[in-house]
């Protein structure tokens, strides 16, 4: 079968014949048909210091995926051959401590689907029936490739009360958008999006209708007093990774404010905690998704009606992978979607 493939220790991708995967008696064969590029597979092309730590040659990549069940072990129930289901790419242990309490997303021995195993960017990929989500006939391909990330933003978005609340968001990539669109949906009051690109935040307006900044040209307390908010934001979410855009947030939030730390900084950073014990900020790290709280919210808020579909920009088939990474490291693109079959 056709993989896209890390085969050497260098920048790049290549597609290459692999074997089809076998499968265990709990295991599922998925013959994929939508996949998604995420942040991960672009430090993968791009052969950074992470990925060259994380990565072991060769390795299928990719872990944001939907497809078509087409075998199924055989101690496999609840899932048929032609069923259509994405994944859960985190595949916890069984034991830990958090594991055997049921609390999967904090199991340290979690291996991640494309980085530590053989990933989705292929025509078929084997992973555990456990780690499989059946998706609603409401829930179209393209967007079924996708519910990695919306996860993300689904479980850093939820992990606060927004009814009423004034939300500040740092970090227009898709992650950032998707929060933005939630947050709006489930009954925040005012949410504000930051991007220092202001082709993410035109991006943001195609999805969902909240105020925008760029603090590169617009302080955020300048943009806060023009809406209104006198004492500062209730809850914030970084999703940028930027250490500014942490400072920043820091500075706006309302004292006893609440902030869910997504984004991933590349390197060590700093910041002032004493700014933050003075506010009495709540901070919460979120990683992953909530196995399989996340899922079952997310599922729910878009067959609710939450409509994110403009976060996929690009459409490709998967023998022009090149093209859609070389937008994507241009960050000229929302999320990119590769068709398998
Ligand atoms: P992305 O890189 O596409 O988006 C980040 C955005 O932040 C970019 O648009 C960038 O222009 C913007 N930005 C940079 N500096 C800024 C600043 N000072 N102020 C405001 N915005 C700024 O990433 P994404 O795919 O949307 O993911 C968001 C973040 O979450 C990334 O850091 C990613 O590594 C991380 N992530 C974390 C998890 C997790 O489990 N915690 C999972 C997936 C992704
Ligand atoms: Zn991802």
């Amino acid at each position: 079968m056709k993989a896209l493939v890390k085969a050497k220790s260098e920048i790049g991708l290549v597609l290459s014949e692999v074997d089809k995967p076998s499968i265990g008696p709990k295991d599922v064969l998925i013959k994929v048909k939508t996949t998604s590029i995420c942040g991960t597979d672009l430090h993968i092309w791009n052969w950074d210091n992470w990925a060259q730590s994380a990565i072991k040659t060769p390795m299928t990549i990719g872990h944001e995926f939907m497809g078509v069940v087409d075998q199924i072990g055989s101690d496999v129930k609840g899932l048929n051959v032609g069923d259509r289901v994405s994944v859960e790419s985190h595949i916890a242990g069984t034991r830990s401590r958090n594991a055997k309490a049921g609390k999967l997303h904090l199991d340290p021995d979690t291996v991640n689907l494309g980085v530590d195993r053989d990933g989705a960017f292929a025509e078929y990929v084997s992973v555990p029936e456990t780690n499989v989500v059946p998706l609603p006939d409401s829930v179209g391909d393209e967007l079924g490739a996708i519910l990695d990330p919306f996860g993300n933003a689904v479980h850093a978005t939820l992990s606060f009360d927004l009814v009423g609340e004034d939300v500040l968001i740092t970090g227009a990539g898709p992650i950032g958008i998707m929060s933005a669109a939630i947050a709006q949906y489930i009954g925040a009051r005012r949410v504000l999006l930051t991007d220092i690109n202001n082709e993410r935040l035109a991006l943001a307006q195609r999805v969902c209708d909240v105020e925008t900044v760029n603090p590169t040209e617009q302080s955020i307390s300048d943009k806060m007093s023009a809406m209104g908010l006198k004492e500062g934001f209730d809850v914030g979410l970084e999703m940028s990774g930027s250490e500014l855009a942490l400072k920043e947030m820091v500075d706006n939030m309302i004292m006893g404010g609440k902030v869910a730390l997504l984004g991933l900084p590349s390197s060590e950073i700093s910041l002032d905690l004493s700014k933050v014990i003075f506010k009495a900020l709540n901070i919460k790290a979120i990683y992953g998704r909530e196995i399989f709280e996340t899922w079952y919210k997310g599922l729910a808020l878009l067959e609710s009606g939450l409509d994110i579909k403009n976060i996929i920009t690009h459409n490709f088939e998967y023998s022009d992978f090149e093209k859609a990474f070389a937008l994507l490291n241009d960050g000229k693109a929302g999320k990119v979607v590769l068709h398998w079959s």
